[in-house]
């Protein structure tokens, strides 16, 4: 039972600066969940909404509006984690990344209730997770490659480059010439391409990537099984599974081969698991996306990727991949040959939350009784 949530928003400064659509970007605005208990225990969990609705229609601000108005009074008698999914969703529809984010502190609630890791709770098996990169698009294919260098000699395990019209082939060549057949290497389009450009999507077969993620718009399922039809490298989709019937009928209209599995973007944990439950029945391969995530957010997704089926490497990568420094002890890190290690003997999370940290960063902060 919840006694009351704190809503966060903290400004994390980024390692190095970034540009994206709207601007250079030098930090991240972050809303974070702490959740208390009736018997005074408490949950964290991260929102996985950005400052602007370009990737998906939430944001930060819509989220905390809706955890504020709807959703934390709809979660207050629920006592499973298992069930705050659907208590939420029979009164509101959409959110699910304000959804996930209350979900998943309630399910890190539950771990430290029963003095367990998250990982164990939620059924992982594995004590490491192979980790893998995305890289944005560079300004030029040298940069790209000085990059991937130094990225396999830090130990990643899978290399994903974004791809748009007009930067694919060029750089997939240039890639796969400088590192030959055997780097493990991926592409994600992030629904930049429509059915006219199927032949062209269909010529990328001869880079041998290990998946070619969302190359259609995120609602395109039959015409992602179409593209499917006519190319040897798997799809995977990542946008357009936003829950387990939606990967139902990618599974059953042959729209791809794999998922990319965000427990944000489902609306939370338990709608994660059962759509690797679902991939596992059928033979289909996840692995855990990334949405530049604090170390709070990569604790929930670490605990997810040690379920079993996550089989192909994540975008986990260690906290100074983004970080000057994160608001967890320990900072996550990786292993010279690519794993991140599961903190599986640690009841909750396993890591501590720097809460001296969080406190300096605190732009606004809300107590919600619930
Ligand atoms: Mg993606």
């Amino acid at each position: 039972m919840l006694d009351c949530v704190t809503l966060r928003e903290i400004r994390l400064p980024l390692r190095e600066p970034f540009a994206i659509s709207s601007g250079v970007q030098e930090i991240r605005r972050i809303l974070l969940l702490e959740v208390r208990d009736r018997d005074g225990l408490i949950g964290w969990s991260e929102c996985v909404a950005g400052e602007y609705p370009n990737s998906s229609p939430e944001t930060i601000d819509t989220a905390w509006h809706a955890l504020r108005e709807w959703l934390i009074p709809l979660a207050a008698d629920v006592h499973r984690p298992e069930d705050v999914l659907a208590a939420l969703n029979r009164r509101v529809r959409g959110h699910e990344m304000a959804k996930a984010a209350l979900e998943m502190a309630i399910w890190h609630l539950e771990s430290l209730r029963r003095q367990i890791s998250l990982a164990r709770l939620l059924g992982g098996t594995r004590d490491r997770v192979p980790v893998g990169i995305s890289i944005g698009i560079q300004p030029s294919p040298e940069t790209l490659i000085d990059k991937i260098s130094g990225y396999r000699a830090e130990g990643y395990r899978k290399i994903k480059l974004k791809i748009k019209p007009g930067a694919d082939r060029s750089v997939l060549e240039a890639v796969r010439k400088a590192f030959g057949p055997d780097l493990p290497l991926a592409a994600d389009a992030n629904a930049a391409y429509t059915t006219a450009d199927a032949d062209h999507l269909r010529s990328l077969d001869e880079f041998d990537l290990m998946m070619l993620e969302q190359p259609l718009a995120t609602d395109d399922l039959l015409r992602h099984a179409r593209l499917q039809e006519g190319m040897r490298t798997p799809i995977c989709l990542d946008e357009s599974i936003t829950s387990v019937d939606r990967a139902e009928d990618m599974i059953e209209l042959g729209s791809g081969r794999i998922i990319n599995i965000k427990p944000g973007r489902v609306g939370g944990l338990a709608a994660a698991r059962a759509i690797h439950d679902l991939c596992a029945a059928y033979g289909v391969p996840v692995w855990c996306g990334g949405m530049l995530e604090s170390g709070i957010g990569r604790a929930h997704n670490v605990a997810l990727a040690s379920l079993p089926n996550f089989s192909l490497p994540g975008d986990l990568s260690p906290s100074r991949r983004y970080w000057a420094r994160d608001i967890v002890h320990p900072e996550w890190t990786m292993t010279p040959d690519g794993f991140v290690e599961v903190p599986v003997d640690r009841p909750g999370l396993g890591v501590d939350i720097d809460l001296d940290r969080i406190e300096r960063l605190t732009m606004r902060a809300e107590i919600i009784r619930a």
